[in-house]
């Protein structure tokens, strides 16, 4: 693909209806909260807006699938939500993914950007998503970030709010 100037929220806005309506179409059970803060002041960023997209299209995708794995845990008082943002920090755009799925523990997180790697169950996750996402994000002269809660042993079960966030960071200019 060739770079664009591109608004980045239309782009975020287009990719989050694209996944939403895809996963509603997979399974009519799908249900989950989707939040949006699209701040408008930011101005285009010059990227290949496909490869951009697709790196939102994986991320969200994977945040749905946590917050319907947990749901299937626990179907009372929770509430699955996918909260997806962006905003403007110094030179850069950042994008965040949001999700208050289980997290990912720590024995795992330093993995999760290697091709290939998964915990779904065969047929259901290739392992490519995140680690595909990573070299996109880093062609684009940007950063792809994990800041993750889970529950790490069963006393915290009660008192632990868990979920991911991914921020996505590029260059505004
Ligand atoms: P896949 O989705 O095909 O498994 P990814 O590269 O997208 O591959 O993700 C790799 C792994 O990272 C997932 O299998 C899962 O264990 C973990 N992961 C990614 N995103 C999340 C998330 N939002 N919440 C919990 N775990 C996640
Ligand atoms: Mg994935």
């Amino acid at each position: 693909g060739t770079k664009e100037d591109t608004n980045i929220n239309v782009l975020v806005d287009e990719y989050l209806r694209l996944a939403y309506h895809g996963l509603r179409a997979k399974d009519k059970s799908f249900n989950a909260a989707l939040e949006t803060h699209l701040d408008d002041s930011i101005e285009n960023i010059n990227i290949v807006p496909q490869d951009i997209g697709r790196v939102v299209l994986n991320l969200i995708t994977n945040a749905f699938y946590a917050v319907t794995e947990k749901k299937k845990q626990q179907p009372e008082n929770y509430e699955p939500t996918v909260t997806v943002s962006t905003k403007k920090s110094n030179n850069n755009v950042l994008i965040s993914v949001e999700d208050n799925g289980n997290g990912i523990p720590q024995a795992i997180v330093d993995k999760i950007f290697q091709p290939f790697f998964t915990t779904k169950p065969t047929g259901q996750g290739t392992g490519l998503g995140l680690s595909l996402s990573y070299d996109i994000v880093k062609a684009h002269g940007g950063a792809l970030k994990v800041e993750t809660k889970s529950i790490e042993n069963l006393q915290e079960q009660t008192e632990v709010t868990t979920g991911t966030k991914f921020i996505i960071q590029l260059p505004l200019k």
